[in-house]
């Protein structure tokens, strides 16, 4: 659809930046934009659509907006070890609001800069507030890490930065929805929790630098958007194998915060959680130092959380040694 004028004044406002180009030849302005890879280099491509009340709550801190929807993208090409090199941006607006678009561009921009992702087109109409994000990165021929490489006696391995874990943003979420089940803890517990965790909820750093080091290391590598358990499959079914999950394993990967409060929540969280945008990734055992290294480089950990087997199913060995299907009851807070 194209812009009306005051949509293009929208756009001149706040999108369309006087800075020259760096990695397109040509930006915002014409009917296409033009991107040219590295010699040598495939594009890398990975959209993701966001719809208010549904992704997002309407009245979000639009900065917080600007952000997420964009790292929401850059998450997916750093779980293929792209680098990111542009985006569009469509949007469909209520109505023009500047104070909210110019919080909204500041969020996006700063993070698109951090990672030299320059944004070079979109479209913009009116409509229920809808994101829509296309990045475009790029990744040398066959070193692209894909969903369906993981071999039985492969780790699994996934990030987080030294003081989070997985659930951290599901956890935030909770507290903030007043989730029935952490009614228990006193307010002061649940105020502490949120502010260790609201961050990681509203401001997710996609893995961007890691999904990198992590080319010809990994055998199989995803981000973690939906929850581990969910994430997990997708490489199984992908790869044709099965995963032996260990409870300690995971409980290092999992929320510090929620982990000191109760150590159940905190494993169900972690499989269950979701938003986490790490990555998940499987390598060969002779792969390891390698992997804890290239994390390390990245001023992350990589955390072993279990082993890929032969045959098909997700399972975890608990504490006690025994082993238990992960769709157990026990480990399924959100269904
Ligand atoms: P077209 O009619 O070809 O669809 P538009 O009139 O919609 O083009 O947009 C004019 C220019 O502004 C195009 O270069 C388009 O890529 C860009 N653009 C439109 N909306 C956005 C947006 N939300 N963010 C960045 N660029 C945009
Ligand atoms: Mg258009």
């Amino acid at each position: 659809m194209s812009a009306s004028h005051g949509e293009f004044d929208l756009i001149r406002r706040h999108f369309r930046r006087d800075q020259p180009l760096r990695q397109a030849t040509l930006g915002i302005g014409d009917d296409c934009a033009l991107l040219a890879p590295s010699a040598g280099q495939q594009l890398a491509i990975s959209t993701d659509l966001l719809v208010a009340g549904r992704h997002f709550f309407a009245d979000v801190d639009p900065a917080t907006l600007g952000h997420k929807s964009l790292a929401v993208n850059l998450s997916d090409l750093a779980a293929c070890g792209a680098r990111p090199l542009a985006c569009t941006l469509s949007l469909a607006l209520p109505d023009i609001d500047d104070d909210w678009l110019q919080a909204f561009a500041a969020g996006l921009f700063a993070l698109a800069d951090a990672h030299g992702c320059e944004l070079i087109g979109g479209d913009t109409t009116r409509g229920p507030l809808t994101i829509g994000i296309t990045v475009f990165g790029e990744v040398p021929p066959a070193q692209a890490l894909l969903r369906s490489g993981a071999r039985p006696g492969d780790g699994i391995y996934v990030s987080h930065g030294p003081d989070q874990g997985l659930g951290d943003a599901r956890l935030a979420l909770h507290l903030l929805l007043q989730d029935q089940d952490l009614a228990a803890w006193p307010a002061t517990v649940r105020d502490q929790l949120l502010q260790a965790t609201r961050a990681r909820l509203e401001h997710p750093q996609p893995r961007v630098a890691l999904g990198l080091a992590l080319r010809g290391l990994a055998s199989a590598c995803c981000d973690l958007s939906d929850g581990l358990s969910g994430d997990l499959r997708h490489i199984l079914d992908a790869s044709g194998c099965a995963a032996l999950l260990q409870a300690d394993g995971l409980l290092q990967a999992a929320s510090p915060a929620l982990r000191l409060q109760d150590t159940s929540l905190a494993l169900s969280y972690a499989l269950a959680g979701g938003d986490d945008y790490e990555l998940l990734w499987t390598a060969a055992p002779e792969h390891h130092e390698q992997v804890l290294a290239a994390a390390r480089s990245c001023g992350l950990l990589a955390t072993c959380i279990g082993q890929i087997e032969a045959d098909s199913g997700l399972r975890l060995q608990q504490a006690d040694g025994r082993i238990v299907p992960v769709d157990a009851t026990a480990f399924d807070h959100f269904r």
